[in-house]
């Protein structure tokens, strides 16, 4: 179903009125986690003023430690859900367990299923039987045939709208956090039809690399962005080595503004 030889064309749908794969190029940004309200919607006044439409923000955060801050959960689906409804923005969050999907979906407008979770099956099959959009995140080591099998059991309990992420696998360099595999993108689209955006900063970890990265991804053909987005990242949470300030992302969009055509 993921594959170009069940459809040739390159698969696009409709978000709120936003036509994802087709035409435009998606940016959704924001903070890695959900941390208060007064973040978020600061974040997100920001982001409407780039004339940006979607708001990502984790409820529920895959940490390497169990120490760490592991998100409001519902709390912080609300807080999303509340900004979003304010100021008119979609809502792209995190679903880590089958039992979290249903109250999840609830909040959300795109389902996303983190890099750790690529091939929990039980998961995938769980998403692919809700009529939300998902953002399925490359596995840290996946080969493009897992990634795309992934797709491919949200879509085989019925669900197309998957939009497919290279956020950086695990390579032998140890100055970013992950290495960007740009080839993916390319590849990817040789094989699927399915829409494929790029995650600069899970690739590499630090701020000061995200707008290269995002032109790269830009000139190798991707369909849009997730970036992370914080305004005070000294301070955040989690992921603050890699989140631009505001100022940061408003430079980012203009410079991806005079190569792509945003929505
Ligand atoms: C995230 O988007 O905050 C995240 C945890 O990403 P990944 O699953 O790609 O590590
Ligand atoms: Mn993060």
């Amino acid at each position: 179903l993921a594959s170009r030889t069940f459809r040739p064309e390159p698969s696009y749908f409709d978000i709120g009125g936003i036509k994802i794969g087709k035409d435009h190029f998606l940016v959704i940004a924001g903070p890695c986690a959900v941390e208060s309200r007064e973040q978020v919607f600061q974040t997100a006044k920001s982001l409407k003023q780039e004339g940006i439409h979607f708001l990502r923000g984790g409820a529920y955060k895959p940490r390497t430690s169990p120490y760490s801050f592991q998100g409001l959960k519902e709390d912080g689906l609300k807080i999303l859900k509340e900004v979003g409804e304010e100021l008119d923005l979609k809502i792209v969050t995190e679903v880590m367990d089958t039992k979290e999907v249903e109250l999840v979906a609830k909040y959300a407008d795109v389902l996303q299923i983190g890099a750790r979770n690529m091939q929990n099956f039980s998961l995938l099959k769980e998403v692919g039987r809700t009529n939300k959009p998902v953002l399925l995140k490359r596995g840290l080591s996946a080969t493009y045939k897992e990634f795309l099998m992934a797709a491919e059991y949200i879509m085989s309990e019925g669900n197309y709208q998957v939009i497919l992420c290279e956020r950086g696998i695990r390579t032998f360099t140890d100055e970013t956090r992950n290495t960007l595999d740009i080839s993916a993108i390319p590849v990817i689209k040789r094989y699927s039809h399915l829409p494929i955006i790029v995650d600069p900063s899970h690739a590499c970890g630090n701020w000061r690399y995200i707008i290269p990265l995002s032109k790269a991804a830009i000139a190798a053909g991707a369909d849009g962005l997730i970036v992370e987005v914080h305004p005070n990242p000294q301070n955040a949470l989690s992921d603050g080595e890699q989140s631009l300030n505001l100022q940061h992302f408003s430079d980012l969009m203009k410079q991806i503004r005079a190569l792509a055509e945003v929505e």
